[in-house]
């Protein structure tokens, strides 16, 4: 079954948006298998977007998502990487639509709440990242057999 990494950032957490985030994800059926509250460091913070390393927003970003606690969480489902994409919303929340929980909880780009894997690949470096493979559970719940056929 696939699965993905999605992070409430520190401003979620500040918010108080933490259990609405996951409520959602819940609501639509995708399982949480792992989580964690953490306080990244700047080495963590580095890895986790190498990808934007050397970009303008690079040390903000890096600041702010140091700044305070995350929680993060492994998600399966199948499908999640793009559904947990699509219920997010764009990365700037003045374009995100209404309904994504960009478009619903966020109003500016450095500060829009959540983090979602972009990919499988992704998903599966910033899975390992943050969680060991015995921290990811494994177990039944009764709901699956009315959310999926076998
Ligand atoms: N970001 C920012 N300013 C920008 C672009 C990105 O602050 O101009 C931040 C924003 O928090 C975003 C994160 O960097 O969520 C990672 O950017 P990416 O393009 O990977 O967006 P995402 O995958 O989070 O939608
Ligand atoms: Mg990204």
């Amino acid at each position: 079954m696939e699965r993905t990494f999605v992070m409430v950032k520190p401003d979620g957490v500040m918010r108080q948006l933490t259990g609405e985030i996951i409520a959602g994800l819940e609501r639509k059926g995708f399982k949480l298998v792992a989580m964690k509250m953490l306080k990244m460091d700047t080495a963590l913070a580095e890895r986790h977007y190498a990808e934007h390393m050397g970009k303008a927003f690079f040390p903000g970003l890096v600041e702010f998502i140091t700044s305070g606690p995350v929680v993060a969480m492994v998600w399966e489902g199948p499908n999640v990487v793009k559904g947990v994409r699509d219920l997010m919303g764009a990365t700037n929340p003045a374009e995100a639509l209404p309904g994504t929980i960009r478009g619903n909880l966020a109003v500016t780009i450095s500060r829009n709440v959540i983090h979602g894997s972009d990919s499988v690949e992704s998903a599966e470096r910033e899975i390992a990242l943050y969680f060991k493979p015995e921290e990811i559970l494994v177990y039944d719940r009764p709901a699956d057999a009315w959310l999926m056929e076998k």
